[in-house]
């Protein structure tokens, strides 16, 4: 079975090459991104494997049909780059919906541990002997009140870790599940909390959710955490809080336009994108460049999901992690679902 695998990084070699070898996937790595002008790279492979920042458009799934591709496995949770209405009744669509939830919700609080106590500040200081304290003022997470938006996998485990730390949780789900929570609306959370985490999947109806009229909401000196997708954010709107000083921080691990930046060295070329620039400036903005999956347990998984979902959808003629654009209520239809999306 031939894979191309698009948008392929050092760091995806390991885990897939050993995952391929043992289940005899033949992985065709392409440094390139998917899109119209790469698709034709999949010639010749039944299968194509795309990761979050891949185009995966009409046009795209148009020319991989053509092609002969049959499957597009997401070696991601999030699809919002994949049309899959378009791609019904010709590619099936399987994602991985779950690798290391963990591993995101840790490093949201990462994050917000390290802009909150100034860690990124305290070691660039220290590593020029700079021992001075001042401006390192922080503040106690305990007795806090944090918000999250989305109370699925990762944003159940980052309630379990507010709570460890003694902070008071909010949360706003549009499918509340947790009994053990107090789930209230989304005006409120935004009102009442001093930290905001998204935990939500980008549909149209989230895009945005977080733009001027929210901001305006929240408290003076609110933290916003976002390790879901950049466009739940309006960057501009955001940026414009924190000039305000009426947003006390942000913590980005996902940008609306990252695709062409994220996941690429770019210290030798300047930045075109001036918004993302902005925000990288402010002393009380840290972005990492979508990272929060990242760690050894999460590429494992990763690795041997995707390859279960290949293996399964043309052995069995059938996989549990299939998409298709009836899944708005994805959870919903997965678990009643036997057979094939078509
Ligand atoms: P999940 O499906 O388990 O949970 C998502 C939750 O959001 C569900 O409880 C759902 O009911 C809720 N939701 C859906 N629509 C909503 C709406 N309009 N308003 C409020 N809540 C809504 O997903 P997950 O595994 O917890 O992942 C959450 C998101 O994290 C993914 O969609 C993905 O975009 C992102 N993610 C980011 C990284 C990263 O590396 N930064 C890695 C994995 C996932």
């Amino acid at each position: 079975m031939k894979v191309a695998f698009f948008d392929s990084k050092p760091y995806d070699l390991p885990s897939f090459q050993s995952v391929g070898e043992k289940e005899d996937i033949d992985f065709k790595f392409i440094e390139a991104k998917l899109n119209a002008d790469t698709a034709e790279l999949a010639k010749g492979c039944p299968v194509v494997c795309v990761f979050v920042n891949d185009t995966v458009d009409a046009g795209v799934i148009d020319k991989l049909y053509d092609l002969g591709v049959r499957l597009i496995a997401l070696r991601s949770a999030g699809y919002n780059n994949v049309d899959v209405r378009h791609a019904f009744g010709k590619i099936h669509v399987v994602h991985v919906p779950a690798y290391s939830p963990y591993a995101v919700a840790e490093h949201a609080m990462a994050l917000l541990l390290t802009s909150v106590r100034r860690i990124h500040k305290a070691f660039n200081r220290t590593r020029e002997f700079n021992f001075s304290l001042s401006g390192l003022t922080g503040f106690d997470l305990h007795g806090k009140t944090v918000g999250v938006v989305g109370t699925g996998k990762i944003g159940s485990i980052f309630i379990d870790i507010c709570k460890g730390f003694g902070m008071n949780v909010l949360a706003y789900d549009k499918y509340p599940s947790r009994s053990d929570v107090r789930y209230v609306t989304l005006n409120e959370l935004l009102e009442q909390s001093d930290i905001i985490s998204l935990h939500c999947p980008l549909t149209p109806e989230t895009r945005h959710m977080i733009d001027a009229s929210a901001i305006a909401k929240m408290k003076t000196g609110v933290m916003i955490i976002n390790t879901s997708r950049g466009a739940l954010i309006d960057a501009e709107a955001l940026l414009q809080g924190i000039k305000d000083r009426h947003v006390g921080g942000a913590c980005l691990d996902v940008y609306e336009e990252e695709s062409d930046i994220f996941f690429e060295d770019r210290s030798g070329h300047i930045l075109d994108d001036d918004l993302l620039s902005r925000l990288i400036s402010m002393p009380n903005v840290i972005v990492t460049s979508h990272q929060a999956f990242l760690t050894r347990e999460a590429l494992d998984n990763i690795a041997e999901t995707t390859v279960r979902n290949i293996k399964t959808f043309f052995e069995e003629g059938l996989c549990e992690n299939e998409l298709c654009y009836r899944c708005g209520n994805i959870e919903h239809c997965k678990k009643d679902r036997k057979e094939k999306c078509f």
